[in-house]
């Protein structure tokens, strides 16, 4: 079979949610991918940072092997050995003191939504069905219902109501809209450090900390959604960290098992985590044994092999590299760390398509944005082969 052959069959027996790149992946490594052809391809894409560790890294691949060998699902009506060991391990990493695992960013990012609403009521004293979370605009937190519902993108949202009440919309990187916002019945404030599917959008220096620091003084919960500019992906663990602040709940996925399963969790504190009893939220894959070998591996590899270091040094590196190309067709290239934007003034597909064709798969984002997110693992010389076939693209 050949690409136009699956093209095909996914086509006519599968529903078409997305529109991706007419390119059909067959294997994988590090930074390379290969399609049915045979032909290769610098991923810079890495599947929305799941593959921050690079894709099929031996040692968390081995220890995936090694615990499918030996039990992979319990359910969490028993307990199994390895979800003890995780919980440690991100305690050690991250210094929250408790963590929730579920599967998919966006049931992390409900269970954020739960645990805050239900700390609203036992401990801020809301009452009851009252509570408020405040988002921001242009957020992209998942897609099921209660997430939709707070989105402000027409399409995540059109034929899917009614939706949930009870969340409250501020513009992005709008400290004094947050103060004016907050009413005795908010619960938390949810953001993304960094609004990645928006367009690689930074916020203002400090805004994180203005916002964290209203929230503090009203006894609101800072949410921030780490699930993508987490683990390493802006040259730091987390990218609130670049601001020095401490969120009270942290939601991460994506990277955390490497982009071999599905894999997500709430890091918060005792008091917030606290307020859920046995019975009040659960999963059945959450926290099975398989997902919590493959998530201590994808931790430990990204440790050892200093890869948040690495995308400091090297998104740099790239940032300063795709700043030196000059089109009139170019708005702005901005980043942090392996994550960078480049806006054009017109649509970023075709130049997509175009860099397909040169061997590098990356994806537009929001219109008018060429996002570039390698794998954390990838080399100087390799950012420079990219640079070459980058610029030859944009300078047309
Ligand atoms: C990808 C993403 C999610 C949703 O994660 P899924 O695993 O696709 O459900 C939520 N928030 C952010 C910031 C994301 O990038």
């Amino acid at each position: 079979m050949q690409t136009e052959d699956f093209i095909r069959l996914e086509d006519e027996y599968g529903a078409h949610n997305y529109h991706p790149l007419d390119v059909v992946i067959e294997r994988a490594e590090g930074v390379w991918v290969y399609d049915v052809d045979g032909k290769k391809y610098l991923d810079c894409l890495a599947a929305y940072s799941a593959v921050n560790q690079g894709h099929c890294h031996p040692k968390i691949m081995q220890a995936m092997l090694d615990q499918a060998r030996k039990v992979t699902l319990t359910s969490r009506a028993f307990r199994n050995d390895q979800l003890p060991l995780l919980y440690k391990e991100l305690h050690d990493l991250t210094g929250f003191e408790v963590a929730l695992p579920m599967n998919s960013g966006a049931e992390a990012v409900e269970t954020a939504v739960k645990a805050a609403r239900k700390w609203g009521y036992t401990v801020k004293g809301i009452p009851d069905g009252q509570a408020d979370i405040i988002a921001c605009s242009n957020n992209f937190h998942g897609r099921t219902i209660t997430i939709v519902s707070f989105s402000t993108d027409a399409q995540y949202r059109d034929g899917f109501g009614p939706f949930t009440p009870g969340f409250t919309i501020i513009p992005y990187g709008d400290t004094k809209a947050l103060i004016e916002a907050i009413t005795p019945n908010t619960c938390a404030f949810l953001v993304e450090p960094i609004q990645g599917e928006a367009g690689i959008v930074i916020p203002r220096a400090g805004f994180l900390r203005e916002a964290w620091d209203a929230c503090r003084r009203n006894n609101v919960l800072f949410l921030a959604d780490e699930i993508q500019s987490g683990l390493g992906r802006t040259g730091k663990l987390f990218t609130y960290m670049h601001e020095g602040i401490k969120p009270d709940m942290v939601i991460i996925g994506k990277a955390l098992s490497g982009g071999f399963y599905p894999v997500s969790a709430v890091l918060s504190s005792k008091e917030v985590l606290g307020v859920f009893k046995p019975g009040d939220h659960g999963s059945t894959f959450g926290g099975n044994p398989l997902a919590c070998a493959i998530a201590r591996a994808s931790l430990r590899a990204l440790v050892d092999e200093k890869m948040v270091e690495r995308s400091a040094e090297l998104g740099l590196y790239f940032l300063g590299r795709l700043q030196e190309i000059k089109s009139p067709c170019l708005k702005q290239v901005r980043g942090l760390g392996l994550w960078i934007g480049v806006e054009m003034t017109g649509a970023a597909r075709p130049y997509c398509e175009r860099l397909k064709e040169e061997g590098i798969l990356c994806k537009e984002t929001h219109e008018h944005v060429i996002r570039f997110a390698p794998p954390l693992v990838i080399t100087k010389d390799e950012i420079d082969w990219a640079v070459e076939r980058i610029k030859k693209v944009i300078e047309g």
